[in-house]
């Protein structure tokens, strides 16, 4: 069994991945904010599941949460980059501001928590992480000038890491969420029906996916099973990315 970290793993996507990895025995390590959605989100998870109020904003504080993670529960087989948030506004209103907020925690942190815990996974020559991209960087998607950035980031890095880890034994993936029914994308497309029915129109399958639908590509992904993969961005998105 392993030691699996899932950030933003309150709600969600990463709460649907925590669900996957816990359901098949795994001890599971999930980082968010909110302590009261974290708690809650342990009790729906049930098994091996274990909280850590944290803001991933505090770059300085990441090695000492890495060494408290490890020091806790072990070695950590396995990270799973999926906090992250979103921001819609015109190109012209984005302030350095807000363009720096997000890539903090989109990027930023995505990349010094990576260093941290691949500091271990190096020591033990093996582990195996997961990023979350998105269709914002499949194509060109107006108002999200600074989540696209950033999630193109995370596929550049993903390629990056891939190739300068795996001849360590560290495989790095990344998924492409398309159109999930979650409370991000529900800021992004309720009160837009224009913009829904957009995206709908280029979804062949036609609905929106599950958290779930992404929590199976990562497990697998994660997994032993996948243990010649490495450097894959696998959209899961009902075929959003190749619609017309
Ligand atoms: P969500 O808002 O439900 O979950 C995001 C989680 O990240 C939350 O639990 C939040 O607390 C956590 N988080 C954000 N900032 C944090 C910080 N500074 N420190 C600690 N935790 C922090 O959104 P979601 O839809 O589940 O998104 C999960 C991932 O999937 C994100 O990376 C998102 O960009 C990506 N994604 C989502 C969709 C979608 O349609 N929902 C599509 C493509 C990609």
């Amino acid at each position: 069994m392993k030691n699996v970290i899932v950030t933003g793993g309150g709600s969600g996507i990463g709460l649907a991945i925590a669900e996957k990895f816990a359901a098949q025995g795994h001890t599971v390590i999930i980082i968010g904010r909110d302590e009261q959605k974290l708690n809650a989100a342990r009790e729906r998870i049930g098994g091996n599941c274990h909280t850590l109020s944290f803001d991933l904003n505090k770059l300085d504080e990441l090695p000492a949460l890495a060494e408290r993670i490890e020091k806790t529960f072990g070695f950590p087989d396995i990270l799973v980059n999926n906090a992250g948030i979103n921001l819609k506004k015109n190109f012209e209103e984005v302030t350095d501001e807000d363009f720096a907020r997000i890539q903090q925690v989109n990027v930023q942190s995505v990349f010094a928590f990576s260093r941290e815990i691949v500091k271990s996974m190096l020591r033990e020559g093996k582990g195996s992480i997961v990023n979350i991209s998105s269709m914002a960087s499949q194509y060109g998607i107006p108002k999200v000038i600074a989540y696209t950035a950033s999630k193109s980031a995370i596929e550049g890095m993903t390629r990056a890491m891939a190739t300068e880890l795996s001849p360590k034994g560290i495989r790095v993936n990344c998924v492409a969420p398309g159109f999930i029914a979650t409370e991000m994308s529900a800021k992004a497309l309720n009160n837009d029906p224009e913009r829904k029915a957009k995206v709908m129109g280029r979804t062949p399958m036609g609905f929106l996916g599950k958290p779930e639908d992404v929590a199976e590509a990562v497990y697998f992904l994660a997994s032993d099973a996948a243990q010649y993969i490495t450097g894959v961005i696998l959209p899961v998105d009902g075929g959003n990315s190749i619609g017309f």
